[in-house]
This record gives C-alpha cells, structure tokens and sequence, in this order.
C-alpha cells in the first residue's frame, strides 16, 4: 500500500436522518479523529492506543472546546477496513448541519475531503476489490428491485472477477506453451498444438459469449424489461396499470431524458421491474400529426422486450383487436385476458380459433387477469419471468453482467477469440497466435481492472455518490 492522504466525508444521505455516519480513511485517520474526540470527563480518547474493531462512546468538541455532539466512533484498522486502509466512522446526531460541522472540523485538523467514490477507488488501488465489484457496489446503492439487487451483490461478492480470471488463465497457459515452443522447438514440438489450440479457444469463446449472452437479461435486470402495453380503448389498459401500482407499492420514476410525447414509466411487479413504454400514439387516425405520433409509438413497440396485449373477455372480441394484433405479430407477447370477474363473452379456445388463428409470436402466452381484483398477478409475474428470462435467472450459479463497460469489454474479448479461430483455421503461422490471445486476456482484464487507464478508472469512481 502507498501513502495516500488522509479524506473524509460525510457517508449518509444528505436529508435529514436519525443519524449521519462521517467516514475517514488513511494513515492519519486515527489520529486527526482523536485530536477533536473526548469522553465524558473531558479527556482525549487516543484511538492510536485502541484495538481495532471496537465502537467508543464520547464528545466531539471544536479547538475552542465547545461540544459539537454526542457521537459513537467505530474503528476499523488496515487491512480489515472499507478502503483497506484505517478507517474511522463517527456516527454523530442526524441532520446536515451537525455532519457538515464535524466534518469542518476534520479538514481543519489535517484530513481532505473526499472525491465521490474516493473510498471506492481506494478499496479498489488496495486490491480490496477488482473493477467490477468496485461498479457493483454503486448497482447496489441504485437498485431499486430485488433482482437487480440480488445481481449486484453476486457480482459484490466477486463472482465476476472469480469467472473472469479462471478464462484468462487458461488463455495464459496457452500463451505461456506457445511462446515456449516457439523459444525451443527442438524440445517443445508444436504438432498437435494447432489442433488443441482451436478446441482451447472455441471452449473460451462459447464461455464469453455465454455471459454476453447473459448480459442481455443484465439489461433486462437492471434498467427493466421494456415492456409495451396494447389495447383497443376500454379493456382495461389504464386499470392494469393502477392495479399494478396498487398491488405492489410500486416506485414509478420519471425516466430522465424522455420527452413529454413519449412518457416512460419504470414499475414493479413482484421482484421484477417493468421498463414501460407509453403506446398512446397508438390510434387509428388520419391526423398527420398523430400520424407521426403512431410511427413513434410503432417504432417503440418494436424494439419492446415484451408485449401485453390487453382483451376485454366480457365483450366479444372486434377489428378493432384485429388490428391491434397487426401492430404486434412476431413479437413476444403475453395475452392478458382482462375482467376475469365479469360474465365471459368468449374463452381461450375461442380465441385461439379466431384472433390468433394462424398469427405467428416470438412467444406467446395467454393468462387471465382481472384489474378489478388483481386475481391474476402473481401468475402474470411468473409468466414475466420465465419469458423474459427463461428461468435461468437463479443467481446461484450463472453471472449477469449489467455493466456497458464490462459488456463492451466481453464483446472485444470475444472477437478477439473468434478472429483466432479463424485464423487456425486458415493455417496462419502459430507465432502470429499471442497477438490475439494477448487481446482477449487484455480485454477481460478490463472487466476486473488489471488492464485500465488511470483516466478511465478515474471516470468509473467520478459517477459515484459522495462518502462511498
Ligand atoms: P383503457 O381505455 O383500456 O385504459 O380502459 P380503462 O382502464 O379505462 O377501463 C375501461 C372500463 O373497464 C372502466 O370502466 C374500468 O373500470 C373497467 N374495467 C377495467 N378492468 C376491469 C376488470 O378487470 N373488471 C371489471 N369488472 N371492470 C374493469
């Protein structure tokens, strides 16, 4: 470990709290605390002569003595600390303004305020963690379902790094025999190495493009399934919705960067966060202006992960959902037949004979529901899942990755691999082997941060919250 200077920041929220947790990291961090902490009979405590691990109870005071707060101060020494370093937290009243005095006076007895995602960074310089645990931990402040959540703490735990490493090991190894063999061949024949070479580096590529693959459903994890809700007027579209929020104390966000004509709206069903997408513009007009509108609406419908076609089961079925159904064939879509309480006009059978009779889907699933009720959810979050994740979604054993930066990286590494294969192939030359090998290790090594620019390391940590 280098020397660093010693920072703090305020950890905790900037609204006002029960408590506010201060947090300072480095060599001094002992001592700068020490310099403004009292017990109760108004001696210094001297966290330089405590046992690490400990909590101590006392007073906060300024130079000129005055009381600051009541507070309790943990003490972490390095190694088994946040950043690896020693930590302190002092954990003072809630509200800003106490935090914020506190942490004035830290800085006048020596420490720095911290850079958002200094502590982070640091954990990551000390090798506590690799890049990509280092970007779960933001995932999982930011998470805001249970799979998301669930996700970014696997990666946390360093699943990621573990997988990643294990690949460019076996790309090591063959780097290591080749650049021996082609050092001595006289005693390290390449023979059969071209052949064992391809099976090495088609068995790398499927792994890569296995987690690729995976990151797909990443998105889906993390920013929601893009979910389109379609419908003639009336069969209960807006009473799905509420009985959705109803049902699930579902957070809605604005979605930043959408514009008032195509309003977007993130929700939950269960575990599982719904990305939806606003189809108003979906109306059968003439107005040019809607006309443009309804090109919008189409265009969102088709880069949609995920249909729900709305039918009102209580009245017979129309051209009207006729033509719905023309906006949405090929597409995954659940059916969702609505007002499941009400006397049924038709059943499944009738509708498989009519509306879809010979309509082809990506998938297509049809389920009863009732907004009215909300008989039916947790049968539609189930069919959700398994649709959208094919039940692989298990967390146990299988890596998500939701990063771009990441996904960026695995898709490199994988061209990488697959430029090599060919290259066999062909029957190229085997010296001309590591400059391909040597780009697929590079490029997974970004994932866990062995090969990154400062600059860019310095960017990942720049997103991050302030006293993290
Ligand atoms: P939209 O035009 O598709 O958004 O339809 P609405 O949500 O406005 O619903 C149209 C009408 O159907 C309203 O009067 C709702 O109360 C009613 N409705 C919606 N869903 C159900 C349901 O599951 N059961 C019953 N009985 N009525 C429903």
């Amino acid at each position: 470990m280098f020397y660093q200077e010693t920072i703090a920041a305020i950890a905790t929220s900037s609204k006002n709290g029960s408590i506010s947790i201060l947090r300072i990291s480095g060599e001094e961090a002992c001592r700068t605390v020490s310099r403004i902490f009292y017990n109760g009979k108004g001696e210094r405590i001297d966290l330089c002569s405590c046992k690490t691990h400990t909590i101590h109870y006392g007073f906060i005071k300024n130079r000129q003595n005055e009381l600051l707060d009541e507070v309790l101060v943990l003490l972490m020494r390095a190694p088994r600390s946040y950043t690896a370093e020693d930590v302190v937290e002092i954990h003072c009243h809630g509200g800003f303004l106490i935090a914020q005095t506190i942490l004035e006076e830290l800085v006048r007895e020596g420490a720095r305020i911290a850079e958002p995602g200094e502590f982070t960074k640091r954990a990551f310089l000390n090798g506590r963690l690799d890049l990509s645990q280092a970007e779960a931990v933001m995932d999982v402040i930011q998470a805001e379902s249970q799979l998301t959540l669930k996700n970014s703490l696997t990666q946390l735990r360093g699943d990621v790094r573990e997988k990643i490493n294990t690949l460019r090991e076996m790309i090591l190894e063959d780097t290591a025999f080749l650049e021996a063999a082609l050092d001595d061949p006289e005693h390290i024949p390449l023979n059969d190495f071209p052949e064992t070479m391809r099976e090495h580096t088609r068995i790398l590529r499927r792994e890569v493009e296995h987690l690729l693959e995976n990151s797909r459903n990443g998105r889906r994890i993390k920013e929601g399934i893009r979910t389109a809700i379609v419908g003639k007027p009336n069969v209960g579209k807006s009473s799905f919705l509420n009985c959705i929020l109803r049902e699930n104390r579902a957070i809605v966000t604005d979605i930043p960067g959408t514009t008032r004509d195509t309003l977007e709206e993130e929700m939950l069903i269960g575990s599982t966060l719904l990305h939806m997408i606003d189809t108003a513009g979906l109306r059968n007009t003439g107005d040019a202006i809607e006309k443009i509108g309804m090109d919008k609406t189409r265009e969102a419908i088709r880069g949609a992960d995920l249909i729900l076609c709305i039918l009102d089961t209580s009245m017979p079925l129309t051209q009207e959902d006729r033509d719905v159904l023309g906006e949405i064939e090929g597409l995954p879509v659940i059916f969702v037949l609505n007002k499941s309480d009400l006397d049924p006009a038709w059943g499944e059978r009738e509708l498989m004979d009519t509306l879809l009779s010979g309509a082809q889907f990506e998938e297509r699933e049809i389920l009863s529901f009732s907004a009215r009720t909300g008989a039916g959810l947790p049968e539609l979050e189930a069919c959700i899942k398994s649709l959208m994740f094919r039940d692989k979604v298990s967390f146990n054993d299988d890596i998500y990755i939701t990063n771009a930066r990441q996904k960026q990286a695995l898709a490199d590494a994988a061209e990488s691999l697959r430029q090599l294969e060919q290259s066999i192939e062909e029957g190229v030359p085997e010296d001309l082997y590591s400059i391909d090998l040597y780009n697929a290790y590079e490029s997974l090594g970004k994932i866990v941060g062995e090969t990154v620019e400062d600059d860019i390391i310095d960017k990942i940590f720049r997103d991050f919250c302030m006293g993290k």
